[in-house]
């Protein structure tokens, strides 16, 4: 029979990968945690209005790349696009925001949903890990979520990231650069890409986030956002840029950067990576300061901040740097039961090994020489062999090798976990 194929878009994580991403997402979620942030889990399955009314309705996201449809009941569902909208919904609908100190400080890591066009670091299905702080207007907020993401990208071993940063700034400063844009665009339009065109009645600063090379040139003469600024704005703006001097986190301005969801305001940011192999997966991570998201979801007018990483690019980047090396999966016990009434025993013990002694111990369950199961240890780089033949059974005794020293002692059964916590507590002292 014909073999069936995975969706066009989505990608398998098996084997070794599958420790690549645990390492990156457990390293990710530990440092938001010394940052005080709390993990949440929204539903992968919305309400579509939530993502209409939450990313809007100019956005690349909203306007094409959203998997929307009925369900069995007629309700109109979407698959996440993205976290920072159905959080704001879960916040507004528990009231997570009525408590006597905001930010209210949240992490969360899943998959997401978007129909594009699949190509390198681009998927119909990946993964994302972010934050979102909210409910506090200070600047420091904004920093202090920019620090964090630059942090984590550190501590996996990037080295030389890019921060890109701009200001949107307020409400005012947007409507006076709007206005300012559609003047501009007014006589190039027609020579502009498709989208563009759409874009300048929806919502003309999406244009400046064109990727269509033969728009860029007019995109490059546009006014910049700078030049439309309100007082407050830019000192703001200033203010996270001494902050992030202080902190010595290194970061570039880009005023072409206006990031393609509509809910962002003020400071918007991107994480950029060139890997050594020179190849381009896109950012790796992005994010923004964001003023009326929670109102647009029946919420009190509360601001946020939040980044968003992609982890498969940041994975694809990691391995083309050779940044994953501990990845390979081992074992701390390898048991090779000797004929058929060893077999219950070394269940046994392996059993007490795992849930005593807390080591990650498998069991070769094939009647199969003994040579034949080293090699299967070794295949599973496990750190000792555990064997349990006819003369053990008797002896209520077992032989443990330590496969790298070649080293072998026999032990009482009721002595194992002892001798193994000895051990292990040795080679602990000499790494
Ligand atoms: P891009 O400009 O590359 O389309 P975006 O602005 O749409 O990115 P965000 O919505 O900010 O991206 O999502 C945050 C991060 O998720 C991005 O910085 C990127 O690393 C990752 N990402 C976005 N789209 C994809 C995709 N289709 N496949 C894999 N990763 C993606
Ligand atoms: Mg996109």
């Amino acid at each position: 029979m014909e073999i069936i194929k995975n969706v066009k878009g989505t990608h398998d994580i098996y084997g070794e990968e599958t420790n690549s991403y645990e390492m990156v997402e457990s390293l990710m979620k530990s440092i938001a945690e010394l940052y005080a942030y709390n993990g949440v889990r929204p539903p992968v399955l919305e309400y579509n209005s939530v993502f209409v009314r939450g990313v809007g309705e100019s956005s690349d996201i909203v306007r094409k790349e959203m998997y929307t449809f009925p369900d069995k009941g007629d309700r109109l569902l979407t698959l996440r696009p993205e976290f920072t909208a159905g959080i704001m919904r879960l916040v507004v609908q528990n009231k997570l925001y009525a408590t006597n100190e905001l930010p209210l400080k949240l992490y969360y890591v899943g998959p997401v949903f978007r129909y594009e066009r699949p190509q390198l670091g681009r998927y119909r299905q990946f993964n994302q890990f972010g934050v979102e702080s909210i409910g506090n207007n200070s600047p420091m907020n904004d920093t202090e979520v920019i620090v964090l993401a630059y942090t984590i990208l550190c501590s996996l071993g990037l080295e030389g990231v890019t921060i890109k940063i701009n200001t949107l700034g307020d409400e005012d400063s947007r409507n006076n650069y709007r206005k300012a844009l559609k003047e501009y665009f007014k006589d190039h339009i027609e020579n502009m890409c498709e989208d563009c065109k759409s874009r300048y009645e929806l919502n003309p600063l999406r244009i400046l986030d064109c990727k269509v090379p033969e728009d860029r040139p007019i995109i490059e003469g546009a006014p910049k956002i700078g030049d439309y600024l309100s007082e407050a704005s830019k000192a703001r703006f200033e203010q996270i840029q001494d902050a992030l001097s202080v902190l010595q986190i290194p970061y570039e301005i880009d005023e072409s950067l206006v990031r393609g969801l509509d809910y962002y305001s003020e400071t918007v940011f991107e994480f950029h990576y060139k890997s050594k192999a020179g190849l381009d997966y896109g950012a790796v991570g992005a994010g923004g300061h964001y003023g009326k998201l929670m109102e647009e979801l029946g919420g009190p007018e509360l601001p946020g901040v939040g980044f968003s990483f992609g982890i498969e690019r940041i994975v694809s980047v990691l391995k083309d740097d050779g940044l994953l090396n501990d990845t390979k999966s081992t074992l701390d016990v390898y048991v090779m039961p000797l004929g058929d009434e060893s077999v219950l025993v070394a269940e046994e013990i392996a059993v007490l090994l795992r849930n005593s002694g807390g080591y990650r111990v498998d069991m070769c369950f094939d009647k199969t020489k003994l040579g034949n199961m080293f090699k299967r240890a070794t295949n599973k780089n496990a750190k000792y062999a555990l064997i349990i033949g006819e003369e053990e059974i008797k002896n209520d005794s077992v032989i443990i090798k330590n496969l790298t020293t070649q080293e072998q002692m026999n032990i009482k059964v009721d002595e194992l976990i002892d001798k193994f916590d000895e051990l292990f507590s040795k080679e602990e002292t000499q790494e």
